[in-house]
């Protein structure tokens, strides 16, 4: 297993668009909390799980906040555990009222190579409308430290089509955005998930920019993105040559991924296994020496091949039926009927060449992606 993510599920407060699995926790359980995905290493590896991770990524929630204690606790718990020597890419998640220099100063000599810290946009009426605790300064002024501590390769993640921004505000977000000259810039459509503060607020009557306004402007975003220089290597993903995120991309191009914490998602082999997104039976579970409560599926050989090469297709550099059956060859049988599905879908505009015998989801795609893979399964 080489690829490793942990869930820190603590935030300071609760965006209003936010469906990640997070709770505020309190001082003493987010101390706690450092000590637990170490002791569930212990027993993955147990199960009989080789683990030698190339990629690490602590993700959330929000893992600064943590603080540096924190960070060092939960990142010697599993170097205790397994060798770091191998990780070619350290990923941790950061805000910026959490992206302190003692954080970073922490983060940077533990070893940690990237830091991908949370915008969203750099309009302080849009942020507070959105329920983050910062303005538009504070996350310039985090970016400007990030830099400062050593981080070269840090990213920026931002939401397209936000209420009240408009055209000109979201190109000024765009512009501020790459003045501050991160390596990596994510751009998400903003999506109503149910039981999010503003799926209550669009019940109540809260208009949004419409379909065609957000897709206009991910465009924006991807015309000044790219002629800034970073190329969107992924659906949502842009970067500066050599900085794609490596953890996302092993996950995209099909490899396994092992993810601790309550509400991680693991890929292994044909077993796909998601934790309750639970923080308080996951700390009751690991302290009483059982597994955290998960829902676990096997997979067929053949659909576990058809749902890597679906992840696949997010990429720019796409996916090939006929390499990925080299390498999963539970796809082989499929690859003839996956072709002539593709080149239907790319008819109507949901997929497209990406190179010979390669194809990916286009943006109209992406909102699909569920539907391309029942359509290939
Ligand atoms: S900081 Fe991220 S995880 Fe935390 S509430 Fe906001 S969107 Fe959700």
């Amino acid at each position: 297993m080489k690829n490793l993510y942990i869930h820190v599920p603590y935030c300071d407060g609760k965006c209003l668009y936010c469906a990640f699995y997070s709770i505020r926790g309190t001082t003493a359980e987010r101390d706690a909390y450092a000590e637990l995905p170490g002791q569930e290493l212990t027993r993955v590896r147990a199960e009989g799980v080789s683990v030698t991770p190339e990629t690490v990524y602590f993700g959330g929630g929000t893992p600064s906040l943590l603080g540096p204690e924190g960070l060092r606790r939960l990142a010697a718990g599993l170097r205790r555990r397994v060798s770091f020597e191998r990780v070619v890419e350290w990923t941790v998640e950061v805000t910026p009222p959490t992206a302190s220099d003692a954080v970073l100063g922490a983060l940077f000599e533990m070893g940690v190579t990237r830091v991908s810290m949370g915008v969203q946009c750099l309009n302080d009426r849009t942020l507070r409308a959105l329920g983050r605790r910062h303005g538009a300064a504070d996350a310039e002024a985090a970016a400007r430290r990030i830099r400062a501590a050593g981080f070269a390769n840090f990213g920026i993640d931002l939401i397209a089509g936000l209420p009240g921004l408009d055209e000109p505000g979201w190109a000024e977000t765009l512009a501020r955005t790459l003045a501050l000259e991160p390596a990596h810039v994510s751009v998400y459509g903003l999506s109503v998930e149910p039981g999010s503060g503003l799926a209550r607020q669009v019940e109540r009557g809260l208009s949004l920019p419409g379909e065609e306004e957000g897709l206009a402007a991910l465009q924006q975003a991807e015309a000044a993105l790219t002629a800034a220089g970073l190329a969107r290597y992924e659906i949502s993903n842009y970067a500066r040559p050599g900085c794609a995120c490596l953890h996302n991309l092993a996950c995209w191009r099909g490899e396994d991924y092992l993810g601790l914490g309550p509400a991680a998602a693991s890929r292994i082999g044909l077993m796909r296994r998601t934790h309750a997104a639970d923080a308080a039976a996951y700390r009751a579970a690991i302290t009483s020496g059982s597994n955290p409560p998960s829902e676990e599926v096997t997979l067929s050989p053949a659909d576990d091949a058809t749902e890597r090469f679906v992840f696949s297709l997010r990429l720019a550099e796409g996916g090939s039926p006929r390499s990925h059956a080299e390498r999963w060859p539970a796809a082989g049988p499929n690859v003839a009927a996956w072709e002539r599905r593709l080149d239907g879908l790319a008819r109507n505009g949901i997929t497209e060449k990406a190179g010979p015998g390669r194809w990916r989801l286009t943006a109209r795609g992406r909102e699909v992606a569920d539907a391309v893979g029942r359509e290939l399964l």
